[in-house]
């Protein structure tokens, strides 16, 4: 499956076609690209073949107890896990965090509740992979914070520090709208003053180091009146 680095890939487990393809439709509405099983067995193997970023797993599924599975998952993956159940009771919960899941949604819920609990996760996952510090690779653009160095399509992109801190402020936010006004806290360290001026002649500088404009964004599109999102302009938007 190709997808865009910004975007994560949902294995959805759901074995109800209704509840399938209206859960479906709310990750697929909040940027997500989905993956829709009816099985256990489709599960494992997704999540063997796959690189899978989290899982949503119904814990009544035709082929399998959902604790035997989620305790499958578990033994040869560590993809976040957030279980859909019917079941509320404080011993089914206990035992499923237990047996390593992340979170639990109760159904019947909300598409709003199941993409905030689905983000959170990420959130999450994303804040501990951004703690290792490893490169960031997003198409042809690598971000390498621990040494300082970008590349773009194998070559060298020379950049001032504060350009360097935007580009891999943005790299690590792939996929989201970050405010100008949370780079002027974040980059510039300057919280209490309008830097949007300051930040736009930045942006301007950095698209031209990365062979792109305002007009023609590849990596940086503004989204106007919210701020900047780092995009993958390798992604495969027709999945989106
Ligand atoms: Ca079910």
């Amino acid at each position: 499956m190709v997808y865009g680095a910004c975007m994560a890939l949902v294995l959805l487990v759901e074995d109800d076609p209704a509840v399938q393809t209206a859960m479906t439709a709310a990750l697929r509405g909040a940027d997500h690209v989905v993956q829709p099983v009816g099985t256990a067995l489709l599960a494992l193997q997704a999540v063997t073949d796959d690189a899978v970023d989290l899982v949503v797993l119904d814990l009544g599924l035709p082929d399998l107890d959902g604790f035997e599975v989620l305790r499958m998952l578990r033994a040869v993956s560590q993809v976040p896990v957030i279980i859909a159940t019917a079941r509320s009771d404080d011993p089914t919960i206990v035992r499923l965090l237990d047996a390593g899941a992340d979170d639990y949604i109760t159904k019947p819920f909300s598409s709003g509740v199941l993409i905030a609990r689905v983000n959170a996760v990420l959130r999450r996952v994303g804040d501990a992979a951004r703690a290792e510090d490893g490169p960031i690779t997003i198409c042809e653009l690598v971000v390498d914070k621990a040494r300082h160095e970008v590349t773009l399509g194998g070559s060298a992109v020379e950049l001032p520090r504060r350009e360097f801190d935007l580009l891999a402020y943005l790299a690590e936010r792939c996929g989201t709208v970050v405010p100008k006004s949370e780079l002027a806290r974040e980059v510039w360290h300057q919280p209490n003053m309008n830097l949007d001026p300051t930040i736009d002649v930045h942006l301007s500088w950095l698209r031209r180091k990365l062979g792109e404009t305002a007009a023609n964004p590849r990596y940086l599109h503004t989204v106007r009146g919210v701020g900047i999102k780092m995009v993958d302009p390798c992604a495969n938007s027709s999945l989106v």
